[in-house]
């Protein structure tokens, strides 16, 4: 048993899609010596380290995972532990040096593209979700201490190539390659989740040149682990007035939570308050944590922790949508078993109409999907490489303008595709898991299978790493900040997918531009809507002016209430024609991807037209009753005030 062998799709991308030349080409530095003699020798190791991880997965993890699930982690005399069962697997990890698997070749690692990571989480998720977000804080955190270090300028970066032995954090980074230790990202704090702007935990530096971390971060992954990126507050905040400014004040701190002694003994900097008690991921520890005076080591400058917790979410939200695709593709084995073996009404279940319905959505949005995660994880990664080759590449000057050019566009890519992926993945994973448990019936509902656990696993895919609501926030402001800057560039693709969706002689690509079509005019509606609603002259300017007009004057509270309002179907949206992109393009290289556009796009054309509906018809009522208890409750505030 592998979860590499039987899964073709995921063998599609190995074999046939992935770029490797693309890849290994972006990843020429001056001075490094090329493991590789050619592209197709390096693609046969890459396919090779996927094939072992999914074969080690089947075998060490899978079978372990009811267990996991019953066991959970325990706190004793202020140290966490894993369950048994989840240690015995970690320890297979470790013997099979999987967390060594993308750190570069000078610090102990194999230097394997990020897409191999992503791909064997995937792998790992489909066995147990827990496991994955676990492992996520092992090779996942050194190579974002190495990110960090290379953005801060302390690894050196220029026309020597790159100094990866000598980087800032390099002993660390080799204790997690090794699997001795493991990280996590302390952001959350019981006051302030979304709204990081509130976070209160704080940083002093004090006459000794040490900053010492003072608060309480709660929700903690992996929070028994030694490495933790930690975000404090070193400046307060300016503007209590602007929800906002406060993420101006936050900095970001590499902190050791403890120190293994020579004598055996663990003395604890961090102290875990205790474990949340959670409705799933039992295998995972998630912990409360409190600072009082521990040092921290700054990353990059004062303030800028909001930026580096940035480019570390953006990959940890690309790992969630694989995470959550492997969930998914759990659910729906586990459902199709089931309903091939189980017969009602003279035949098997999984040849009654709406459950055969089911089943055939499940595997469509499952490999929709994961075409969208490869290609975020390819813009992370080529955007990452392009950016080390620009600035150390082995290549002429004219190579690294080019790859600059490039770069930017991947990282535009990433920022818009992201979103899309967290939220669309992780909601159908949830989806998903529930079907499933409904096509079990009752026996959904008992342990037997493990339908319910599932289904327990996926309901927090939506809500960590930023939740649903706060990644259609942030493509919906993404898609519109992008028409106001460049409001004639908006009005040519109007123009195009309209002549388009009757002009193309491929009906899938038809089909497609009609969908954009639909995109396009629900976005316009919302601009104007939303500049109609704010300012009932507005309307009347050219949009190349709403820009200057809409941020100079901005109350986060209200404005954009209507486009806020219909973010999350803006976003269904944008993934549904996103995804429809990408499968047309793999259409036109492999023509056999051609079946898997066309049932995306019977399903996706009729959301999006439903979505659009929704957007251009409703919102008036629930806005005018937003409106009028604002307007109540500054009434009453301000007769409270008059009357004090
Ligand atoms: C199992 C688990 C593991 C976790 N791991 C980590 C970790 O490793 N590190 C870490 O720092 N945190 C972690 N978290 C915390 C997680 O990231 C937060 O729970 C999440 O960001 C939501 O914050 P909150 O719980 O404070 O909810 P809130 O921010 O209070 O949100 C509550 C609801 O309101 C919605 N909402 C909030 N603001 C808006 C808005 N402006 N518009 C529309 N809707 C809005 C949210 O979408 C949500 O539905 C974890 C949580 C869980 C459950």
């Amino acid at each position: 048993m592998s979860f590499y062998a039987d899964n073709e799709d995921i063998r599609f991308y190995f074999e046939r899609a992935i770029p490797w030349d693309e890849i290994r080409a972006a990843a020429r530095y001056k001075g490094r010596e090329v493991t590789f003699a050619t592209t197709l020798e390096a693609a046969e190791f890459y396919r090779e380290v996927g094939a072992s991880v999914g074969e080690l997965v089947a075998k060490e993890l899978a079978p372990r995972v009811a267990k996991i699930d019953r066991e959970g982690a325990t706190l004793e005399n202020g140290e966490a532990h894993d369950g048994p069962e989840m240690a015995a697997a970690f320890r297979a990890f470790k013997d099979a040096e999987l967390h060594r698997m993308c750190i570069p070749a000078e610090l102990g690692g194999l230097d394997v593209p990020l897409i191999v990571y992503f791909l064997g989480g995937e792998m790992i998720a489909r066995a147990d979700v827990s496991a994955m977000t676990h492992f996520s804080f092992h090779g996942g955190m050194g190579l974002a201490m190495l990110w960090y270090s290379m953005q801060e300028g302390t690894t050196k970066l220029g026309p020597d190539g790159i100094d990866f032995a000598g980087t800032r954090f390099a002993d660390y980074i080799q204790e997690l390659a090794r699997g001795d230790a493991w990280g996590s990202m302390d952001i959350t704090e019981p006051n302030a989740g979304s709204d990081m702007a509130a976070l209160r935990a704080r940083a002093e530096l004090g006459d000794d040149g040490v900053y010492r971390l003072y608060g309480q971060k709660i929700f903690i992954t992996s929070g028994h682990g030694k490495f933790h990126f930690v975000v404090a507050r070193t400046e307060e905040n300016k503007d209590p007035h602007d929800p906002m400014s406060g993420l101006g004040g936050l900095s970001m701190f590499l902190v050791k939570a403890y120190d293994d002694l020579p004598n055996g003994e663990r003395k604890r900097h961090v102290v875990i308050e205790r474990l949340e008690e959670k409705l799933g991921h039992h295998g995972s520890v998630t912990a409360a944590l409190q600072f009082d005076g521990v040092p921290g080591e700054l990353i990059g400058k004062r303030g800028e922790g909001f930026k580096y917790m940035l480019t570390l979410m953006n990959g940890a939200r690309v790992g969630v949508g694989f995470e959550a695709i492997g969930l998914a593709e759990a659910a729906m084995r586990m459902a199709r078993a089931y309903a091939e073996e189980r017969h009602s009404m003279g035949k098997a279940i999984a040849r009654h109409e709406m459950i055969a319905d089911y089943l055939d959505e499940m595997e469509v949005d499952i490999k929709a999907l994961r075409a969208l995660a490869v290609t975020c994880a390819l813009n992370e990664e080529l955007a990452q490489k392009l950016y080390m080759f620009s600035e150390a590449g082995d290549g002429t000057a004219e190579d690294r303008t080019r790859a600059k050019a490039e770069m930017a566009k991947r990282k535009q890519d990433g920022r818009r595709l992201t979103p899309l992926l967290k939220y669309a993945a992780t909601e159908k994973a949830l989806e998903i898991a529930r079907r499933n448990m409904q096509i079990h019936g009752g026996v959904g509902y008992t342990k037997e299978y493990g339908a319910e656990r599932l289904m327990r696993d996926a309901l927090v895919l939506p809500v960590y790493e930023g939740t649903s609501q706060i990644q259609s926030l942030m493509a919906m402001k993404d898609t519109l900040g992008d028409i106001m800057k460049r409001p004639q560039a908006f009005a040519m693709r109007v123009a195009e997918a309209r002549w388009q969706s009757i002009s193309l002689r491929d009906p899938l690509a038809r089909r497609l531009a009609k969908m954009s079509t639909l995109s396009l005019s629900a976005q316009q509606h919302l601009l104007t809507r939303t500049a109609k609603d704010k300012w009932k002259t507005l309307a009347k300017e050219p949009m190349s002016s709403w820009m200057v007009a809409l941020t100079k004057d901005w109350d986060p509270k209200k404005d954009f209430a209507r486009a806020m309002l219909h973010a999350e179907r803006l976003t269904k949206i944008l993934a549904d024609v996103a995804i429809a992109e990408i499968l047309l393009e793999q259409g036109e290289k492999w023509p056999e991807r051609r079946e898997l556009c066309e049932r995306w796009l019977d399903r996706a054309e009729l959301r999006v037209r439903a979505m659009h509906e929704e957007i251009t018809t409703t919102g008036d009522r629930l806005l005018a009753m937003l409106e009028a208890q604002e307007q109540e409750a500054r009434a009453s505030g301000e007769a409270r005030a008059a009357a004090e």
